[in-house]
């Protein structure tokens, strides 16, 4: 039976593998932690893309403080693979939803959680107060700082969530999430640096009126792979939430550059010759997402096209190399998040040899 193992060369696995270059991958995280740890700003990964308990405690090692996850079935699975320290970034909304966060809590009293409306803080208030958990839950108030996507705007608005949170016996407000995720693929630095400077102003000003309102306000979370440097520049600051440094992917390359490198490939096999200069590969749709361009092929003499569900091209200009039928070639993705989420198992390698298999635990948790 096909049992890849410890010990076996890549080139036993079958493929699409997906699979990891961990000297890239350690060094991805040296280099995060060199950078950030020493600002005092505590590193909380976002697991939003590795969906790894065992990666979230390699981090953890490294130096992280806690990790995040977008959602709350993931928290479910990476709590039950042994990491419990952990703040879910979406709001938690609807009766089965708030129902399984208040059982999860039940059994992890180290969870945290955003809210953005008075509807999420009395519907969540109202679940624990049923459930005869006396312990309040976590609470960080989520604000808009520029994306338009989840957070109570600036101002009156999150000091009204704030007061009403405060009156709710079962919540209790910790901090200030905002994430400034419009900003983290800006090819210009300069702009980059700048637009966040501005996002990091409305979250720190906000948590300062809300510490002048009374509340006590501890945590003030933010930042990704493409702004966590400029983040921890700013004085009121915690905690950063950066996920995709640790793998990366062509996107991010082109518009952060090289700092951290390509440390995950999708390992793929040529399965037919379509003409002199075109093959096809066994990694389509099902293996490499496209929502931020093709993926690249690691040789990058070879360019990618996509054949469909299951089949992708290499195509070149070249004479030689050519690929033929056989050839194995890795393929770089173009955004790390919903390729990692097409997979089951990471296969982790050193110098092609398998060193530790991770299963991907929360793959297709959505919900
Ligand atoms: N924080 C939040 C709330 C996010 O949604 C994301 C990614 O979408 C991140 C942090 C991590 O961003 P990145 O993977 O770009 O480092
Ligand atoms: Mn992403």
């Amino acid at each position: 039976m096909y049992a890849p193992k410890v010990g076996d060369r890549l080139d036993t696995l079958d493929t699409p593998s997906m699979v990891v270059d961990l000297d890239l991958m350690e060094s991805n995280i040296q280099k995060l932690m060199d950078r950030l740890l020493p600002t005092g700003v505590n590193i909380r990964p976002h697991l939003k893309t590795t969906k790894s308990a065992i990666l979230a405690k390699k981090l953890a090692a490294a130096g992280a403080k806690g990790g995040c996850v977008a959602k709350l079935s993931e928290a479910e699975v990476i709590c039950a693979a042994g990491f419990d320290d952990l703040l879910i970034t979406c709001e938690i909304i609807g009766p089965v939803k708030v129902q399984r966060l208040v059982e999860l809590y039940r059994k992890f009293r180290t969870i945290r959680i955003v809210i953005d409306s008075e509807h999420g803080a009395t519907t969540i208030n109202s679940a624990l107060a049923a459930s005869g958990i006396e312990e309040p839950i976590a609470v960080l108030i989520d604000l808009d700082v520029g994306l338009h996507r989840t957070g109570v705007a600036a101002g009156e608005p999150a000091l009204a969530l704030a007061r009403h949170i405060g009156e709710l016996r079962h919540l209790k407000l910790i901090g200030v999430q905002g994430y400034e995720g419009h900003l983290q693929h800006l090819h210009d630095k300069a702009d980059r640096e700048k637009q966040c400077l501005a996002s990091m102003k409305t979250l720190t000003d906000t948590a300062a009126s809300l510490r002048d309102a009374g509340f006590d306000i501890q945590v003030v979370t933010t930042g990704g792979t493409g702004t966590a440097e400029f983040c921890v520049t700013v004085p009121g600051v915690t905690e950063v939430q950066p996920g995709s440094f640790i793998f990366m992917d062509t996107d991010y390359r082109n518009a952060v550059g090289s700092f951290y490198s390509n440390s995950l490939t999708i390992l793929s096999t040529v399965l037919s010759k379509q003409g002199p200069k075109i093959v096809t590969i066994d990694s389509g749709l099902k293996s490499l997402t496209t929502d931020s361009g093709l993926a690249e092929c690691k040789d990058a003499r070879y360019t990618y096209g996509v054949l469909g569900d299951e089949h992708g091209s290499l195509s070149w200009e070249h004479d030689e190399p050519a690929l033929q039928v056989g050839d194995r070639v890795e393929m770089v993705p173009s955004h790390i998040d919903p390729t990692i989420n097409l997979h089951d198992v990471y296969y982790a390698h050193r110098k092609g040899v398998i060193e530790e298999i991770w299963p991907v635990d929360s793959r297709g948790k959505v919900q």
